[in-house]
């Protein structure tokens, strides 16, 4: 009996650790069907806002679809779950537009128009990730973006759009091919503003105050650029170009993409509402010069931001290789190929100005026993602590080295012999002193130290250098754990 009892426990608490392991997954899913669903909802507003705002009287021709950028994001994100969504979100914005229409079968005829909308989505996606698998990531990009991405998806899916209306009767066909190629200048636009704003938010969120204040400066001058060319001044609007220009070289890709799309919406928003420089008697030349100077604006603004991103990545990598090739790893000292540049600096600064300066070379005694008696990894902690001893032991202007093996070097600037001495003395002394203990071991180490000074004259920083290493090993003679010094004057050297 107490044999069954203990296989329910063990099974009810097997039982609690697949529930323990499953939740995090099942809340992954919800979550993902939540934003799903607000995906949904907000494909319905663009839609809906689209049909209100963006489309241009009398004819309702829309001249931008931001639904179609939706749309395929909710693709990128969901896969084939956002089909049915798109295609019901799109159904129900356009549906009451149809019916308006009575004209026979708006069930039928939205539902072909909305799967065509759910089509292009889809294939947008697909082409995302069969041209583009990383994204956006060069200015080059761009060209495979506007082709394959905006263009290609939106003409399929608007030629189906113009050809079921035209067969229901819900547009003239002499009027389906204008309509074709409004509703792809809008759908392509739909996407060239939302996905390259989606996917920088999607890699990028650190914002830096400086950035932000930069974008509201940007938001302000646009605004004002826009006010005048919407009212009475139409030759501002092409102000609002090198402002965005030069907002790109300043902040980051998010913040970029952001200012952009809010701007051209503004813009496409305030023609619809038959204000500003993109007004003209013939609709389809306004929608032309519309869409061109919006295409063009946002092209060139993305491709500079993108370019502007690819220069800063590659210095930084750079400067991590400089580092990387400057910085000896296991004491955080510079290494040898970045002192010597700087002893050089130093010596043509300290001659030129008639100043002194001092070397010193530092060697670890017997430093291979340690080695040897426990193991490398202790000699590497042996070496890193004397390291952080000589930083400790220096002023914030000298400069540390590490040349090799247990081989170190010191530059004082503006220092006599007798400075660093008395600096060099006292970490002679602290590290006697200290036993460093690695693990179970406890090592005690000392180190003789070799240290010159420039006073002038033709020596040379190589002759120094001779001179420093000759006193360290007059030092490592004389038995090790001292000090030794003089300075190099023309006749010495
Ligand atoms: P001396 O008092 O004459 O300087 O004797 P020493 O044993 O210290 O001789 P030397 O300075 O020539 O020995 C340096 C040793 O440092 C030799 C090498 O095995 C060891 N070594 C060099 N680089 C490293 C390192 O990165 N880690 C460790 N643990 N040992 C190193
Ligand atoms: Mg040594």
């Amino acid at each position: 009996m107490s044999n069954m009892v203990n296989k329910l426990k063990s099974s009810a608490s097997s039982l609690g650790g697949q529930d323990g392991q499953s939740h995090p997954a099942f809340k992954k899913k919800l979550q993902d069907l939540a934003w799903a669903l607000f995906g949904m909802g907000l494909y319905y507003l663009a839609a809906r806002t689209g049909m209100q705002l963006f489309a241009l009287k009398p004819s309702n021709i829309t001249l931008l679809w931001l639904a179609s950028g939706i749309g395929m994001v909710m693709c990128m994100r969901h896969g084939l779950l956002a089909l049915p969504l798109v295609v019901f979100a799109s159904f129900c914005a356009n549906y009451p537009g149809m019916a308006e229409a009575h004209r026979s079968s708006p069930i039928l005829y939205t539902l072909i128009s909305a799967s065509a909308d759910g089509m292009a989505g889809l294939v947008a996606m697909l082409m995302m990730r069969l041209s583009l698998p990383a994204g956006l990531k060069q200015a080059q990009d761009l060209l495979h973006f506007g082709i394959k991405v905006c263009l290609i998806p939106t003409m399929l899916s608007s030629l189906i759009i113009s050809l079921n209306l035209a067969v229901g009767g819900y547009i003239r066909w002499d009027e389906a091919g204008n309509f074709f190629r409004m509703l792809v200048l809008a759908d392509s636009l739909g996407i060239l503003l939302i996905y390259p704003l989606y996917q920088a938010w999607r890699d990028d969120h650190q914002l830096h105050q400086v950035e932000v204040q930069r974008l509201v400066l940007t938001g302000l001058g646009i605004g004002i650029l826009l006010y005048l060319a919407f009212r009475g001044h139409p030759g501002f609007i092409y102000f609002i170009l090198p402002v965005l220009l030069l907002l790109a070289f300043y902040v980051n890709l998010n913040l970029v993409t952001l200012i952009v799309a809010v701007s051209m919406v503004a813009i496409i928003a305030m023609t619809g509402q038959q204000l500003g420089p993109f007004q003209s008697g013939n609709l389809v030349e306004a929608n032309f010069m519309l869409v061109c100077f919006v295409c063009t604006t946002t092209f060139t603004i993305l491709a500079v931001a993108l370019h502007n991103r690819q220069l800063l990545s590659i210095e930084a990598a750079r400067q991590e290789w400089q580092q990387a090739a400057e910085v000896d790893a296991l004491t955080g000292l510079i290494n040898r190929a970045a002192f010597l540049p700087m002893l050089a600096d130093e010596h043509q600064r300290a001659k030129r100005l008639k100043r002194p300066y001092a070397l010193a070379l530092l060697d670890i005694d017997h430093f291979k026993r340690v080695n040897d008696v426990y193991g490398h990894q202790v000699g590497d902690e042996v070496l890193a602590h004397f390291a952080s001893l000589m930083q400790a032991n220096i002023r914030g202007i000298d400069k540390a080295a590490r040349l090799g093996g247990d081989e170190f070097a010191i530059l004082f600037p503006e220092s006599t012999a007798s400075d660093a001495i008395a600096a060099m003395e006292r970490l002679r002394q602290r590290l006697e002193a200290q036993c460093i203990i690695s693990g179970a071991a406890q090592v005690f180490v000392t180190s003789s130290i070799g240290i010159t000074e420039y006073q002038g004259g033709d020596v040379t920083p190589d002759m120094l250098r001779t001179r420093a290493d000759q006193l360290l090993y007059a030092a490592k003679h004389a038995g090790r754990n001292q000090v030794m010094f003089d300075a190099v004057t023309d006749e010495a050297a």
